[in-house]
């Protein structure tokens, strides 16, 4: 069965029957994004952690993983700290316990702050792990880069 497909939300796209479609681009009654012309995809019996991956219920079910996991995930949980404060455009350092909380309750992504406290005890020892990985991972390219107190010293 060659069942088109949504590439977005994976869902089997409604009255449609043979590949390649759509002949022409169409929304997704869905997922509502755009379906380019010939973008949608078989469905494929192995192709399950993609599918979980794109779909709603996919993303509830990583939820799901992480909290039974929890106390775990150091390294995720260090990620998570990172791309928040970049995107607070703030040193992860200095990323504070409540804007991350702000944003781990509307993204189910992001490991909630009960499973961060189950791993790291305090929020300021996430905080610190997270940035000596990304001291450690930081490429030295540039001098300017690190502006940390003692950056100024080790120059
Ligand atoms: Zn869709």
């Amino acid at each position: 069965m060659m069942v088109p497909h949504c590439p977005h939300c994976l869902l089997p796209v409604a009255g449609a029957t043979s590949l390649p479609f759509p002949p022409a681009a169409m929304r997704c009654s869905r997922c509502r994004l755009i379906i380019g012309a010939g973008r949608a995809r078989a469905e494929a019996s192995d192709d399950g952690d993609a599918r979980a991956r794109g779909s709603a219920a996919g993303v509830l079910a990583n939820a799901a993983r992480r909290a039974q996991s929890e106390p775990g995930g150091a390294e995720e949980i260090g990620a998570a700290l990172r791309a928040c404060a970049i995107e607070l455009d703030c040193p992860v350092e200095r990323l504070r316990m409540l804007d991350y909380q702000q944003r781990s309750v509307t993204d189910p992504a992001m490991p909630g702050l009960s499973a961060i406290l189950a791993t790291f005890t305090t929020w300021k020892s996430a905080r610190t792990a997270a940035g000596d990985r990304t001291a450690a991972t930081a490429a030295p390219a540039t001098p300017h880069a690190v502006e940390g107190d003692d950056a100024a010293r080790v120059a």
